[in-house]
């Protein structure tokens, strides 16, 4: 069964500029600049033919926002699905701004969409499609390494992205960069290691942040860690799938995940990889041994837990679950997923949230270090690796040398670790994650801002406003 939830209010472009509304209050930047910042600058809305597996004709509404572009390029998502409006890309995109500002990523920000059920579209339509959304952008200065670089979103991955650089190389303005036009892609077209479990990984490390400080986690009653704690995970795609092994890995329990028709519960703990392969194999998560099966997968989350991630869609958690929920710690992998009065509800009642413009930020520091390597044409090992193990071994043998002991295994082969690049990209994500944490928190503390959430968007708000000012406005 797929369950489709009202929406709180039609305008999830309305939500966001509610939260930066907010936020703004607690900024000194001018009202005029504020008004700037919160439009979004341009919507390009094409509607295009595409030839169907039967020989007729589909007509495809598609979209691009680009919400800021007070730094260049913008950068955003593309989500293939049948609900996308001009309000959620506009609405994505605005959150892609302030996002990129929180974690000093230098973009403006930007989202696509298409319409299209990509579950029932054949591959070969899928690629038309995709290649003739991209020539329509081609057209319009819409994409382009130094203008707008998409990445995958909703429905789409590593393929389309493919696909996308392809079309970009072929027709596009500058074959030098052109792989630079898009982020995302596999390793095999010089992707970034790391890339496809950035924002799930990302969350989790927030997520830690968050739960590090014992003054945080005090008032709900909380110990500090990830340890031992019980962890619900809506949605098992890019994100929720990343997150939910990551929760693992650091020693926390998914003791709930959901897809589009359904969810699991099992108190003791679900293994994410069985659930995964039993999904893919079976084509649901019925039949998955021990646990609960839920044929609606929303009542997974108001099951009792003590961390809830989020990572489908936006508004998921409104003024009619949020009352429900048991989560103390809401971490947003997804955009938007708790509307504003959801949020207001669940601020009174104690939870906190980690917002998303911090939570989900993971996938586009690592599609900026992406966009990087395919600048520079080398990957980030590629011209220090063989000296830092020539390095090791020089300090390896001086220290033998110098005492007269050999090191234990398992300490000389860490010592003699080389570098690749996911020890690069994760290192640099976690730095980024905990230079933005300790920002926001310090704000959030200092300030005695209502939350996270506030504080975010007030140093995302007042970074993009100094942009304006200090760049000044053309002409
Ligand atoms: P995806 O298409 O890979 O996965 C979406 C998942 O949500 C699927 O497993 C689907 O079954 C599930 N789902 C849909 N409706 C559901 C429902 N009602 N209940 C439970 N599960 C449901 O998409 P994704 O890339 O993982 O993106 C998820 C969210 O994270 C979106 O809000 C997206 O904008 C946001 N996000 C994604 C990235 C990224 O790098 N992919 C980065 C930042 C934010």
């Amino acid at each position: 069964m797929t369950v489709s939830k009202p929406r709180a209010s039609d305008g999830f472009f309305d939500d966001v500029n509610y939260y930066f509304d907010q936020a703004s209050r607690y900024t000194d930047v001018p009202s005029d600049v504020l008004a700037q910042i919160r439009m979004c600058n341009g919507v390009y809305r094409i509607r295009f033919p595409v030839v169907r597996d039967d020989g007729k004709i589909a007509v495809i509404e598609a979209y691009r926002a680009e919400h800021s572009h007070h730094r260049l390029p913008t950068k955003g998502g593309i989500r293939y699905a049948m609900d996308v409006s001009q309000d959620e890309v506009m609405a994505l995109a605005a959150l892609m701004t302030y996002k990129c500002a929180v974690v000093d990523v230098p973009f403006g920000g930007a989202k696509g969409g298409v319409r299209v059920d990509p579950r029932r579209a054949s591959a070969s339509f899928l690629q038309r499609l995709t290649r003739r959304y991209t020539s329509e952008l081609i057209r319009k200065r819409f994409i382009g390494p130094d203008v707008d670089v998409p990445a995958p979103d909703v429905g789409t991955g590593a393929r389309e992205m493919g696909w996308i650089y392809d079309t970009y190389k072929s027709q596009g303005p500058d074959t030098l960069n052109a792989l630079a036009c898009v982020t995302g892609k596999a390793m095999s077209l010089h992707g970034v290691a790391g890339r496809e479990e950035a924002t799930g990984v990302g969350a989790v490390i927030a997520l830690q942040h968050f739960l590090s400080e014992p003054e945080d986690m005090k008032p709900l009653g909380l110990t500090p860690g990830l340890s031992g704690k019980r962890v619900i995970v809506q949605g098992l795609g890019k994100v929720g799938y990343h997150a939910a092994r990551e929760v693992i890995r650091q020693g926390g329990s998914v003791v709930g995940v959901s897809v589009s028709d359904g969810a699991l519960y099992d108190p003791d703990g679900l293994e994410v990889d069985a659930v995964f392969d039993h999904r893919r194999e079976s084509g649901s998560l019925v039949g998955f041994p021990r646990a609960q099966v839920l044929a609606n997968p929303d009542e997974v989350l108001e099951k009792p837990c003590e961390i809830l991630i989020p990572a489908a869609l936006e508004h998921q958690i409104t003024r009619d679950n949020a009352p429900r929920l048991q989560a103390k710690v809401i971490v947003e992998g997804a955009n938007g997923p708790v509307d504003p009065k959801a949020d207001a509800m669940l601020r009174e009642a104690g939870l906190a949230i980690v917002p998303d413009i911090y939570a989900n930020a993971g996938g586009v520091v690592v599609s900026y270090f992406e966009w990087i390597k395919n600048l520079s044409h080398v990957s980030f090992e590629r011209m220090t690796r063989r000296y830092q193990q020539i390095a090791n071994d020089r300090l390896l043998g001086v220290l033998t040398r110098l005492t007269g002991r050999t090191l234990p295994p398992k300490d000389e082969a860490l010592l003699l670790h080389a570098p690749t690049e996911i020890d690069f990209v994760r290192t640099a994500l976690e730095n980024t994650l905990a230079i933005s944490y300790k920002r926001i928190r310090t704000r959030w503390k200092e300030q005695a801002l209502p939350d996270l959430r506030t504080s975010a968007y007030a140093s995302a708000i007042e970074k993009v406003g100094d942009a304006y000012v200090l760049d000044g406005i053309f002409p």
